[in-house]
């Protein structure tokens, strides 16, 4: 017998279908936000696609580990005493310091906090798709300055598109994918001719490059710095970073911020991470060998690249951009086809790891660069 109560409704019709009336929207602002998948997914190969360190992080990491309890699991964590350390560390006091999930945390935590309909987000492009998607979570405007084939800091462009509206001018120093990086005089300079906004130094790779301006930290009033335990520290996993800025500014951060975005394993690595400079030291000098190894042997395949500061380096392939990728991946090496960057159009992004791994990496691209070259003559 048909149920009575059962009502007729054509499915999508937003009148009579009961389910299609009632499912929830999510903001405006969320509906238009830019999507990101970072291309992850089977990377049990050498990975040199998302600048991570290719090997591994200090054995005192692992020991910190070990010794962590299930009842150290049970409570929340408590991140003031460690950023005290690492304030310390950095020679800031404790209320010029936070703790991130990461830089990206800092980045969406950061943008919150400062960016309102009218502003301006002042971006020199091509750099990190992060700031561009969490600016699309907020009802500012993005103003990208697009450096020129050299891909070299477009500071005076920059400095010509400051506006009483800028609100963040934000910088990876060095920048990615370009590995390029400004100067220390540069961004003070931009910090003062823009004393209405938030000037952020992202400086996740930082240790490649060896330039700060951590140290102007507090003297500059509207200049706050990001760094990231993800790169050279090799803590990626753990989600670990640090937004470093003056008192009176890091106060609003700070209520906008989670208190417990920092899960307790990061906060227990992190002293030791710290303290075990060694092993910085040595990663960090590694791959500043491996680099120049690298760059010579795409000099002597006549690839052009850019020069760089950081732990990657990017390669002109040209029109083959997708099948040189693919062809890296088929000879176990991940590299990250940057393409659709602004103005990278056929360039591919190559992370540098030890000089054995980057040697594994070189002859891989040269049996890549023979099947293409081969089949462009078959064609
Ligand atoms: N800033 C820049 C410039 C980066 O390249 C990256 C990582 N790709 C990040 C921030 C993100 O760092 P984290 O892993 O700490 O979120």
């Amino acid at each position: 017998m048909p149920n009575p109560f059962a009502r007729v409704y054509k499915k999508g019709d937003p009148v009579s279908d009961p389910v299609a009336v009632l499912s929830p929207t999510p903001r405006a602002r969320v509906q238009a936000m830019m999507e990101y998948h970072p291309p992850l997914g089977s990377r049990d190969a050498l990975r040199l696609d998302f600048n991570e360190n290719t090997l591994a992080c200090s054995p005192k990491i692992r020991e910190t580990l070990a010794h962590i309890s299930a009842g150290d699991l049970t409570r929340y964590p408590e991140r003031q005493p460690v950023e005290a350390i690492v304030a310390k560390y950095l020679g800031l006091a404790t209320e010029q310091l936070s703790l991130t999930n990461g830089v990206d945390e800092a980045i969406h935590v950061l943008f919150e906090t400062f960016l309102e309909t009218g502003d301006e987000l002042l971006l020199p492009v091509p750099t990190y798709t992060m700031y561009e998607v969490y600016a699309s979570a907020t009802d500012a405007r993005v103003v990208a300055v697009q450096a020129a084939d050299d891909l070299k800091f477009p500071y005076e462009r920059l400095l010509a598109a400051i506006t009483s509206r800028t609100k963040i001018i934000a910088i990876a120093n060095p920048n990615s994918p370009s590995g390029s990086a400004a100067t220390r005089a540069q961004l003070l300079e931009i910090a003062a001719r823009a004393p209405q906004a938030v000037l952020l130094v992202d400086e996740a790779y930082f240790h490649f490059h060896g330039e700060t301006v951590i140290d102007k930290i507090g003297v500059i009033p509207n200049l706050i710095v990001a760094r990231t335990f993800s790169k050279a520290y090799g803590l990626a996993g753990l989600r670990l970073g640090l937004l470093a800025g003056p008192a009176e500014l890091m106060r609003w951060i700070k209520r906008v911020l989670s208190p417990y975005s920092v899960n307790s394993l990061a906060l227990a690595c992190l002293p030791p991470a710290l303290e075990d400079t060694a092993y910085l030291d040595w990663y960090v000098g590694e791959v500043l060998e491996a680099r120049a190894e690298f760059e010579a042997a795409l000099d002597r395949a006549g690839l052009r690249r850019w020069a760089s500061r950081a732990n990657f380096v990017l390669v002109e392939i040209g029109a083959q951009h997708k099948e040189f990728t693919r062809l890296m991946s088929a000879a176990g090496v991940l590299v990250r086809d940057r393409s659709s960057d602004p103005g990278c159009d056929g360039r591919v992004r190559i992370t540098i790891g030890t000089r054995e791994q980057m040697r594994q990496a070189a002859m891989a691209l040269k049996e890549t660069l023979a099947t293409l070259r081969a089949g462009k003559e078959a064609q």
